[in-house]
């Protein structure tokens, strides 16, 4: 315990940049996230711990994880909770602090996991827990279950991960020079730091001026993942001085956090000298949502060396030994012999394959092309536009196609889970014409299975719902090649027949209308019978350039190493 307090004492001498966010995927075995943003917040600290910045990272310890999937016959989604021991990967620090929920005190414990990079760098992540000795028995559950629970829940959650997390790092003995809110989840540690640094009363001729918003401003940066104005939390006022108390006047509170609800997202951009979204049309988006406010954009990438296969590692360290710290390089890609990325490919497959047959019993023939759809079940994910016209699909993809599916739905998400029970159905339908199978508990671990293993990487959001979407990227990283509507980071990456392949309309034009389905539908039917089949099966040489093109250019830029630059030039030092 000592010498732990002794590197604590080490890492608290240099000013940090404080990363908050509610999930954080860092490893598979470790469930503390659920997806796209916890996966994202991870891969942030380990270009972090890469390039060696002064960071830290400060989430929820998640107990029971988010959940484990099990699907039935029929599709039905059966929700398990995830048992963890944290003690097996991460050490429980001596220190304690506490929190007010509902006029009770909260005690917080806290485990510290390092992210340790090969180069020497490291970025500890600190862990809050409620499950400690004299908490009620309700206030130990607080920290167990991501996006568990009602309204009041979470907003205990976000209690606890805002106020408690600056509370935390204080006591640990951090000075901090950020504070980067990875989404509105912990958009209330503005109001424990405007607590902090509150001016003495006799000190102003205001009331008001006690509160030094400028202050608090410029030491927040607010990234915002949501380009729904549903996907925001908000929270009652009444809900918000029962749980939460006054930690500051309900006048100030409504006047940052909005007049109606406490809206998590306006009060971090009230707060925030630096905002941004996670690619430029969803900045754009959240512009308009948000008006008044500037908005910039970062946009995302993915930890080059987590999302690269083993295949690709060895051809990568061959011919452009270094890549995996500075992914720049893969703009030498075309250095690799076509054979040897067609050979890495096909281990990847293989390897897929082999997954699969052990998962359900399907046998996939390696030679057949095989598209791949792996996310969150929810709605505008539209899971389902590829069976719009199933009819057709069978007659495009007889003998030709594979397709492979998987994905979560939110317990509470009941089209979500409806969506899966339908592609179980046509699973069912398509049965022996085209192969399909849904595979179990998507995680981080199948992730990279099917972002490397498969031929495609299909992507149908409704615009412009998906803020970035980052598998995608992934994909690119193990030269699978994307074909995906024009949303999120796709309008940034894509050349048409040259990185991918695009599904509909551009982004310029009108957008969301009733036939919005039936005219993707149609363009990604005739795209994939008049010019992706065709050139998988006729013309290798072109696939594998367009595999080099989604390489050199596609991971070259979305990788997390470019984005975390560009964070620390444009959001940390200002
Ligand atoms: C990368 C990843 C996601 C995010 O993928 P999207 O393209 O944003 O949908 C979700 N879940 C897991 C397990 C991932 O690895």
């Amino acid at each position: 315990m000592n010498s732990l307090l002794d590197e604590l004492l080490k890492l608290t001498k240099e000013p940090k940049i404080a990363y908050f966010s509610m999930e954080i995927g860092i490893q598979n075995d470790i469930p503390t996230y659920s997806g796209g943003l916890g996966v994202l917040a991870g891969d942030t600290i380990k270009s972090g711990a890469d390039l060696k910045l002064p960071m830290i990272a400060v989430t929820l310890i998640s107990k029971k994880g988010y959940f484990r999937q099990e699907l039935d016959r029929k599709g039905k989604q059966i929700v398990h909770p995830v048992f963890w021991d944290p003690s097996m990967y991460m050490a429980l620090l001596p220190t304690k602090i506490t929190v007010q929920i509902e006029g009770r005190d909260v005690a917080l414990q806290v485990w510290q996991y390092n992210v340790k990079s090969l180069t020497g760098g490291s970025v500890p992540i600190f862990f809050l827990d409620t499950d400690v000795e004299g908490n009620t028995p309700e206030d130990r559950e607080i920290t167990s279950y991501l996006y568990g629970g009602d309204l009041a829940y979470r907003l205990k959650q976000e209690i606890v991960l805002g106020i408690g997390g600056v509370r935390m790092l204080h006591e640990l003995g951090f000075e901090i020079k950020k504070y980067h809110m990875n989404e509105g989840h912990s958009s209330l540690l503005t109001i424990e730091l405007l607590n902090m640094y509150k001016r003495p009363i006799e000190d102003v001729w205001d009331e008001k001026l006690v509160w030094d918003v400028d202050k608090v401003k410029d030491l927040c940066v607010f990234t915002t993942h949501t380009p729904v104005e549903a996907g925001h939390d908000k929270f009652p006022y009444d809900l918000v001085e029962m749980i939460m108390g006054e930690q500051i006047p309900l006048n100030v509170l409504k006047e940052l956090g909005g007049r109606n609800h406490l809206n998590m997202t306006l009060l971090g951009l009230n707060l925030s000298e630096y905002i941004n979204g996670v690619a430029k049309k969803h900045s754009e988006v959240s512009r308009n949502m948000f008006p008044g406010y500037e908005i910039n954009a970062i946009t995302n990438g993915v930890h080059s060396y987590t999302w690269t296969c083993e295949s690709f590692k060895k051809i990568y360290d061959k011919y452009l030994p270094g890549w995996a710290n500075e992914p720049e390089l893969f703009v030498r890609i075309g250095r690799i012999p076509d054979e040897e990325i067609w050979d890495a490919h096909i281990e990847a497959k293989k390897n897929l394959f082999n997954y699969i047959k052990g998962e359900t019993g399907v046998e996939f023939n390696i030679n057949t092309l095989t598209i791949g759809f792996a996310r969150r079940a929810t709605a505008y994910k539209r899971a389902d536009l590829l069976f719009s016209d199933i009819d057709r699909l069978e007659r495009i993809g007889d003998e030709k196609l594979q397709i492979v599916y998987a994905g979560k739905a939110h317990p509470k998400d009941e089209t979500g889970k409806k969506l899966i029970e339908k592609i179980f159905s046509i699973k069912e339908r398509l049965n022996d014409k085209i192969k399909m199978v849904y595979l179990n508990n998507y995680d981080m671990d199948i992730a990279l299975k099917l972002v490397s293993g498969v031929d495609v990487w299909l992507n149908t959001p409704l615009r412009p719902r998906e803020a970035s979407g980052t598998s995608g990227m992934k994909a690119a990283h193990n030269g699978v090649l994307n074909f995906s509507v024009l949303d999120g980071w796709w309008i940034e990456g894509h050349i048409e027949g040259f990185t991918g392949w695009s599904i509909g309309p551009n982004p310029t034009e009108e957008i969301l209308d009733d036939t919005m389905d039936t005219r993707d539908a149609d363009d990604l039917y005739k795209k994939l019978e008049y010019v992706i089949i065709p050139i998988f099966y006729t013309n290798r040489h072109l696939w594998v350039r367009m595999m080099q093109n989604a390489i050199g250019k596609n991971a070259y830029y979305f990788n997390s190493h470019r984005m975390m630059r560009r964070y620390v030039t444009e959001a940390y030092i200002r």
